[in-house]
């Protein structure tokens, strides 16, 4: 069963498609047939084109220069690009911190940041974790005390943060009241103490240093800050009240990662090479009973997500704010989307070492496969680990007590 959107978002669709086919350059349509890792460049060149077409933040409202679309034509248009296995663009500054100082920024911050953060002039990452704050995030120690001048000096340490090494600004928790650190001797709530800061990372006093990732991308840094002098105005609401920002911003972090349409590609891709790969007897792996019923229970899973994302568009289309059921998508589409490479590696069998071994020690084969599998790994984990996401659904949605 599909379901069906009226005949004015089906046009949109058909729209949509047709623009893809037409704006998106040969060199990453090569690319995106064969699921290959997109360069930052690459990425950087379809954030420019999207903004030309005015479709590069879907989410955002037409006064802040968003192109004023309903929640399903947004809905469509996400689920489009993902289906066409165009450049993901970075969430960092048009999912996360953009409409964030859309909500909190005051009017000289929203000027100053978002037409640059839309236009793709200025990249943004997100610096939240550290070495002894990931789910525990209100136990972070990074410090912002003011000096003499009225700026904040930022000292401390940030880790896994995402694409740092091609932004060229960091929103960042901080905490400007040490009574409230942990450990610390002055008590209060961990999570009054904590602020919101923008951080240019040309400031003198922060080095950000790239790592590898188990998919072979080098996606992630630490990012350490010695001294780091910034003006007092780079402040995103009140001092101390970086808790109610930060978690408005994992809300509209967990709705970005359902990945719907990333999920139904993959699972499209799944079957082509169930349909390649060779099986006992020689027969293709996709005539395979037990494989076909594998993809019929991902398909199964996949439509499950599908019908709860839709669930939550219906209720974004009647002006809901997304609430704990958020959890749910980010729950089940990370799962479904690390299943689906599982079932990848599993058809593949020996010819997923392609990527692991030298070139030329076996036949190139699909070779995406095995970097992502790796890569997806971490579906489960960032944005709030799963963990996290059953404890969220087990006290608001189930009512269960916190223990
Ligand atoms: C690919 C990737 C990209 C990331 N990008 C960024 C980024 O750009 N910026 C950024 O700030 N952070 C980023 N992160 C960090 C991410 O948000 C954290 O990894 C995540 O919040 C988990 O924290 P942790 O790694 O410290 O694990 P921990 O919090 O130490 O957790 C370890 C394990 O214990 C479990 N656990 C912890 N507490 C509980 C509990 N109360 N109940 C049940 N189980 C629990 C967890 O589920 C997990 O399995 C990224 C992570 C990854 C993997």
């Amino acid at each position: 069963m599909e379901l069906a959107f009226t005949p004015e978002h089906e046009s949109f669709r058909r729209e949509v498609r047709s623009w893809i086919q037409e704006a998106l350059p040969a060199d990453l349509r090569a690319k995106s047939e064969v699921d290959a890792n997109f360069e930052m460049e690459e990425v950087m060149r379809w954030h420019r084109i999207l903004f030309q077409r005015g479709w590069v933040a879907p989410h955002w409202p037409a006064e802040h220069g968003g192109p004023g679309l309903d929640p399903t034509r947004r809905f469509i248009l996400t689920e489009e690009l993902e289906l066409a296995g165009t450049p993901p663009l970075s969430p960092f500054g048009l999912g996360m911190v953009g409409p964030l100082l859309i909500q909190f920024g005051t009017p000289a911050q929203k000027q100053r940041f978002l037409p640059k953060i839309l236009s793709g002039e200025e990249v943004w990452c997100q610096g939240y974790s550290e070495p002894n704050a990931g789910s525990d995030l209100a136990s972070l120690r990074t410090s912002a005390v003011k000096n003499g001048s009225g700026k904040y000096v930022v000292d401390g340490q940030k880790t896994w943060t995402t694409y740092a090494q091609y932004a060229d600004w960091i929103f960042c928790l901080v905490r400007t009241d040490p009574k409230t650190a942990p450990g610390g001797a002055g008590g209060g709530k961990k999570q009054e103490g904590i602020s919101f800061l923008l951080i240019d990372l040309e400031t003198p006093g922060v080095e950000v240093k790239p790592m590898l990732t188990l998919g072979g991308t080098p996606a992630f840094c630490e990012t350490f800050f010695s001294g780091a002098e910034v003006p007092a105005e780079n402040l995103v609401g009140p001092e101390g009240g970086g808790w109610t920002l930060a978690k408005a911003l994992l809300g509209h972090e967990r709705t970005l990662i359902a990945a719907v349409g990333q999920s139904r590609r993959v699972v499209r891709r799944v079957k082509r090479i169930a349909a390649q790969a060779a099986g006992p007897g020689g027969r293709p792996l996709i005539d395979d009973p037990r494989v076909r019923g594998r993809i019929a229970a991902l398909e199964i899973r996949l439509r499950g997500l599908q019908m709860a994302n839709y669930r939550a568009l219906a209720g974004a289309q009647l002006g809901k704010a997304p609430g704990p059921e958020s959890s749910i998508l980010k729950l089940r589409g990370s799962e479904v989307l690390q299943q689906a490479f599982e079932l990848a590696m599993d058809i593949m069998g020996p010819d997923s070492l392609t990527w692991f071994n030298q070139p030329g020690v076996v036949e190139p084969f699909e070779e995406w496969v095995p970097s992502a599998f790796c890569y997806t790994r971490a579906t489960t984990i960032y944005g709030g680990s799963n963990e996290i996401q059953k404890n969220v659904l087990a006290k608001y949605i189930l009512g269960l007590p916190a223990r």
